[in-house]
């Protein structure tokens, strides 16, 4: 009866979609979900237990976050007048700027397959979703791209840069072909920026609709939650009513602070996980009949032979290893899974398990 009730005033949209699901990782080894796997040193995490001391927990955050937007500036190096948004990690970001571009007629578009939150929320929010097939080697399809703008002209894109789950880089000229193209908002998501060493930052000045997005999560803050919008100040102000006052609490305002004190050894992990990852790439490669495609992202995007990506994945987590499976999530991705890159003994595992059941 209740439910009766429930779906009287619930919105379609919402009864529609599925909350996202998380796997309970207890246990596991964890290479799901992009993460840094290295944890802290001692000295680090004894500075800053002492910085958060100074953290008046009765009191309401910096609304504006001012001390921690201007050392992310410096740290990222950031042009100086361009405006910046904070989001309790980049997915509130991806929420908020659909939520303001929320009416009737505007379209969202991404290339596809891309990280799904843009479809998720999009739909949510009853806003229209155009998702623009990839070439079969994950390249962009700059003609299709350029045909579906004219078409649909889309209020906002979303490109993520590497992109989630390909792992590559799209092509900066053919970005910028786009961008030329579209008279809508372009939001380029560098959440893989430690792990790729290229950026469109240099977009910001000349192309006023661009806005880049970053995220400390792949860095390795995933557990804090901050994810950062930079832009022209006409774009970014009408994105800052939707904030909510507090949403960066005292706490992670602290932490951030601190950690792009001491940035360096987060920076010298990426390096690691970079080498890391070409080491994973190969021998995943020589895997018989395992294709595995170039990432300059901390994860890979395989394919497997038989018994195909859903037994596989089964039985790595029956073997107590969590990846992700991407199976039937689009028709490119038959029978891919998408790999982390962990610390060294945890790549060697993965690999020895994989073999395993492709093997036998
Ligand atoms: C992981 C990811 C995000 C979300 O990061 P959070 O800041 O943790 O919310 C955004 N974009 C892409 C492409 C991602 O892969």
């Amino acid at each position: 009866m209740i439910y009766d009730c429930v779906s009287k005033i619930i919105k379609p949209a919402i009864l529609e979609a599925k909350s996202y699901h998380v796997t309970d990782s207890k246990g596991f080894v964890k290479l799901d979900a992009m993460e840094n796997p290295y944890g802290w040193p001692e000295k680090i995490k004894d500075e800053w237990s002492r910085c958060l001391l100074q953290a008046n927990l009765n009191r309401y955050p910096d609304s504006k976050s001012c001390e921690l937007k201007s050392k992310l500036t410096q740290a990222f190096k950031f042009p100086e007048n361009t405006a910046m948004i904070l989001g309790n990690g980049s997915d509130e970001l991806i929420q908020i700027i659909l939520m303001a571009l929320n009416k009737k007629n505007n379209v969202v578009m991404a290339p596809e397959p891309s990280f799904v939150m843009y479809r998720l929320l999009s739909k949510m929010m009853e806003l229209e979703f155009v998702g623009v097939p990839l070439n079969e080697d994950f390249s962009l399809d700059l003609s299709a791209m350029l045909e579906s703008i004219d078409k649909e002209k889309p209020a906002v894109i979303f490109i993520a840069r590497p992109n989630n789950p390909t792992g590559n880089v799209f092509l900066e000229e053919s970005l910028i072909q786009i961008i030329k193209a579209t008279t809508g908002l372009i939001v380029i998501d560098e959440a893989y920026h430690s792990f790729a060493q290229k950026s469109m930052m240099s977009c910001l000045h000349k192309y006023p609709n661009v806005l880049l997005m970053r995220t400390l999560s792949k860095l390795g803050l995933a557990g804090l939650r901050l994810g950062m919008l930079y832009g022209a100040n006409e774009w970014i102000s009408e994105f800052d009513k939707l904030r909510l006052p507090y949403n960066i609490g005292t706490v992670n305002q602290l932490s951030a602070s601190f950690i792009i004190k001491n940035i360096g050894f987060l920076e010298q992990q990426a390096a690691r996980i970079r080498d890391d990852r070409e080491i994973l790439f190969n021998n995943l490669s020589e895997i018989v009949g395992v294709q595995a495609w170039r990432s300059e992202a901390n994860f890979i995007l395989f394919r497997v032979p038989k018994p195909g990506a859903d037994k596989v994945y089964k039985e790595l987590i029956n073997k107590n290893i969590l990846i992700k499976n991407l199976h039937g999530s689009h028709s490119s991705l038959e029978n891919c899974l998408r790999v982390t890159v962990g610390t060294p003994e945890e790549n060697k595992l993965f690999l020895e398990r994989l073999s395993e059941i492709v093997n036998a």
